[in-house]
């Protein structure tokens, strides 16, 4: 194939030599990229199913919104979002909203994917989406965040609905967030619609459970996996990236049921314990000041070190490509469980194998959280409350259901944990496009 493109921008590989647009060329180091080689890798395994499998590298509709707002200094300010639909095959769009200052329409695809490669490794009845602005919401009012959050749902709008695409919480977003969403939408439809957002407040029609859900399913299934290696949870130790509604969550599991939380790393810098943090005490340090940093029942260590510590499980929950092939040499962990979207790049995936070190995919580690918000929009449908209870106990039989299967295929077909969720989730998506046919 031949490319027009700068030397650090490779063409992917293109099994059926259709030209990709070339928004989709993209670099290949990037998270789109790194999602297409995942492609690539779960291809020899689709059978006759193969025949579709470009529709996995194609984004269904991608939507560029300009979002411009009054700033409380009276200047006007343009923010740059996205509204991705990656797949709608097995169901509405599904996926989060992210505010951060990185935010690209290429990783905004690649999450969107990655939404549709989860939901389908789940069974829950949607297709893939995302969303995103580029922008640091810390250097926002509460005032201009909202005139965004507003402005920015009004001009997605007309992608988004109850039964088009759902949006939830991602990096940066909040259950206010989803009540901001969930309000403009509605005024726009002169009618309240809970189900256009999960992740919302309980008060309007959000559900009990669904702001831990991503914790809880990274503990649930981390459990199961290290059992299957035969880790003994109550014994190890722990690091985690990333302190906030994952990371924050899953450690405090962890540690209930008796691990040590050794190390935390965020965005202020990371911190160390050899005898395990006081996690209940680092989660109120965290809710006061937003980071990690200053904690003072810990030592402090350089950053880089982090990737060096003595654990067991190592829980990346930030964001994209943190183990990379630089890092993931040196990593102890016998386990890694990705509560983040995207945190391993393919050669870091090949090394961490190599060293038979567990990596648990965030398409089924993290799936927790949109397995809840599926249960919230159900019951937003219904307008039938479950209690929490209940929602717990569904969101472990749904995860603990999806580990087996994934867990089978990686032992039949020899595969990683990521190739066997690609392949039973890429199946799902590519037979539900086969039985629905091309339209016209
Ligand atoms: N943002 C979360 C994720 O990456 C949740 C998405 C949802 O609940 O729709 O899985």
């Amino acid at each position: 194939m031949t490319s027009s493109h700068s030397t650090n921008a490779t063409p992917v590989s293109n099994p059926y030599g259709h030209p990709l647009p070339s928004y989709l060329q993209a670099d290949r180091l990037g998270p789109w990229g790194i999602y297409l080689q995942q492609v690539d890798r779960v291809i020899p395994y689709l059978g006759h199913l193969a025949r579709w499998a470009e529709t996995l590298k194609r984004p269904k509709r991608a939507l560029i919104v300009d979002v411009p707002i009054e700033l409380d200094n009276g200047t006007i300010a343009h923010f740059e979002g996205y509204r991705v639909q990656h797949n709608t095959s097995r169901g509405p769009g599904k996926g989060g909203v992210r505010f951060h200052q990185d935010v690209t329409l290429s990783e905004v695809m690649a999450l969107s994917a990655w939404m549709s490669v989860k939901n389908a490794a789940v069974n829950v009845p949607y297709g893939g989406a995302k969303g995103g602005i580029r922008v640091d919401p810390k250097t926002l009012s509460r005032g201009e965040l909202e005139r965004m959050t507003r402005r920015y749902t009004s001009e997605i709008g007309i992608i988004i609905g109850p039964t088009k695409d759902i949006p939830a919480p991602d990096v940066n977003t909040n259950e206010q967030i989803m009540a901001w969403m969930m309000d403009t939408y509605s005024m726009n439809e002169g009618a309240t619609a809970t189900g256009v957002v999960t992740g919302k407040p309980v008060e309007l029609g959000g559900s009990l459970g669904r702001r831990e859900a991503t914790g809880r399913g990274v503990f649930t299934v981390g459990v199961e996996a290290a059992r299957h290696i035969g880790l003994d949870v109550g014994q190890a130790r722990v690091a985690v990236q990333g302190f906030g509604n994952v990371g924050g969550i899953a450690a405090k599991l962890f540690a209930q049921a008796g691990a040590r939380v050794v190390s935390v790393q965020d965005h202020g810098g990371t911190i160390y314990r050899d005898a395990g943090l006081d996690v209940p005490a680092l989660l109120a340090h965290v809710a006061e000041v937003g980071t990690v940093a200053g904690f003072a029942h810990a030592e402090v260590i350089a950053n880089e070190l982090f990737w060096e510590v003595e654990c067991d499980i190592l829980i990346p929950a930030a964001l994209e490509q943190q183990i990379t092939a630089a890092n993931a040499p040196r990593i102890k962990a016998r386990l890694v469980i990705e509560g983040a979207n995207g945190p391993t790049t393919p050669e870091a995936d090949d090394i961490l194998q190599e060293r038979n070190i567990l990596v648990l995919p965030d398409v089924i580690a993290n799936a927790g959280g949109v397995t809840v918000s599926y249960f919230e929009w159900v019951q937003d449908f219904s307008s039938f409350f479950w209690t929490e209870d209940d929602i717990n106990a569904r969101l472990v039989h749904i995860m603990k259901e999806a580990f087996a299967g994934v867990w089978s295929v990686s032992q039949d077909k020899k595969v990683s944990l990521r190739t066997a969720t690609f392949i039973v989730a890429c199946t799902r998506i590519l037979r539900a496009r086969e039985l629905r046919g091309l339209y016209p």
